[in-house]
């Protein structure tokens, strides 16, 4: 063993719940509602101050004089106003960069409840019990949150591992703290393990080359045949989300045009969308238990490089050329996106490279289609969602079609087809101030 350690500075994120009293709860509210003003405010000054005129001094000037002269802009801390400006300018930079659409205004009922913490030695953690700790929250006070993971706070906080700031959002399910966590660890050698092709399946959530599939046991359709958007929930919560949904449908059927809904109907609304965000949590949940397994097994991760936005929006077509089997695809789009088969590659994007291993990318065409044995493509080889059978005669050999589409992806990096040569955060860099094709 050497004893010269190579060391690298890691940075990542960790999302706890925070256990917040309601009266907290309610002026946390008042605080991002602020923050979202704050932001409309900007944009409104942005937009309406003549090129010529605009600079950073002014806009901060306008955010501070905000705060004071309106009273309810106020409960805002100074710093998570700065914060909420430093944000608007850069999704300014991002649009003239392509890298995203133009900043706009934010709607009420649809934009994230969130405010900034952008200073870690605001939050002051201190460790109250083996599974609670209590962090500070400015203009709110002290507030509990769960402990399941090592964070370097206290006497384990230096120059090179603490937490920078914060971040706090809110779901259905109620406020969340999200760490900002900056740490010196000793870089991972390079992993041996051996290679594996994933195919992003239908039937199968993951499809592994080396048949060691990785499924979650919740069937992506109904006995029908129809799409199960629901299989994370149990069959209990199932009938309780059909139930508030009709209840839903009945109180909306009383509802005027123009009119507000109801105290009632908003309610039912809630308590639906906590269900769904329950589904989610638990696939998040099997999804990093099963990423960060495959990234301690094997050495090298082949994926399909899928562009997910377009496949499904391929389903429905445009309104010159309306696209075929659309109720029949969109289902299939339905158990893609389900999947979150870009956030599967993201985790497997940097948990590989924590693990000393890497993630390719290859192109998609043709993976479903193409025989993983004799290597041709012979219509009508696919028979339907889940088998394939080779009808090239010198061939026949048959199996799960996702497991065919994972072999054959291993198949095209060994190829040499691989589009990114190691895992990494890969940005498309454009020249400045072309916009990408999906800006229009
Ligand atoms: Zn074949």
């Amino acid at each position: 063993m050497s004893s010269e350690l190579a060391w690298e500075k890691r940075q990542f994120g960790h999302r706890a719940r925070l256990a917040l009293m309601p009266a907290q709860a309610r002026l946390l509210d008042d605080q991002a509602h602020a923050a979202r003003t704050t932001w409309n405010l900007l944009h409104d000054l942005w937009t309406m101050t003549p090129k010529c005129q605009r600079s950073l001094s002014r806009m901060d000037a306008a955010v501070r004089r905000a705060r004071k002269e309106i009273e309810w802009l106020g409960v805002l801390p100074a710093q998570a106003a700065q914060a909420v400006l430093k944000t608007y300018v850069q999704a300014w930079k991002n649009c003239w960069d392509g890298r995203a659409e133009e900043p706009n205004f934010k709607a009420r009922i649809r934009t994230v409840m969130s405010v900034d913490i952008p200073q870690g030695r605001d939050l002051n953690i201190t460790r109250v019990h083996r599974r609670w700790d209590m962090v500070n929250i400015p203009k709110i006070g002290r507030a509990r949150f769960r402990w399941t993971r090592d964070l370097p706070v206290g006497k384990h906080a230096n120059k090179e591992n603490r937490i920078t700031g914060a971040r706090l959002v809110k779901d259905a399910l109620g406020w969340h703290i999200a760490f900002r966590v900056q740490t010196l660890e000793v870089m991972p050698e390079p992993h041996q393990g051996p290679e594996v092709g994933i195919g992003a399946g239908v039937n199968l959530p993951l499809a592994l080359s080396d048949s060691n599939h990785q499924d979650h046991g919740r069937h992506a359709r109904t006995e029908g045949g129809k799409a199960d958007r629901d299989k994370w929930l149990t069959a209990e919560e199932k009938a309780k989300l059909l139930r508030l949904e009709q209840r839903a449908a009945h109180r909306k059927s009383f509802r005027k045009p123009k009119e507000h809904s109801s105290n009632r109907l908003r309610n039912t609304y809630d308590q639906i969308k906590q269900l769904r965000a329950t589904a989610t949590r638990r696939a998040a949940d099997w999804q990093h238990k099963t990423t960060t397994n495959l990234a301690r097994t094997y050495g090298t991760v082949v994926v399909e490089a899928l562009n997910i936005a377009n496949m499904v929006k391929s389903a429905k077509g445009t309104i010159e050329q309306p696209g075929k089997n659309v109720a029949q695809k969109s289902g299939l789009n339905r158990s893609i996106s389900q999947e979150a088969w870009g956030r599967t590659v993201t985790m497997l994007t940097y948990k590989t490279a924590r693990y000393g291993g890497t993630l390719h990318k290859v192109p998609a065409p043709n993976t479903s289609l193409r025989c993983s044995a004799c290597g041709f493509i012979t219509p009508g080889s696919r028979e339907d969602q889940a088998t394939f059978v080779c009808k090239n005669r010198d061939c026949g050999w048959s199996g799960h079609a996702d497991w065919n589409a994972a072999r054959n992806v291993l198949h095209l990096y060994r190829m040499g087809r691989a589009l990114i040569p190691a895992a990494g955060r890969a940005v498309v860099r454009r020249t400045r101030g072309v916009k990408p094709t999906t800006a229009r």
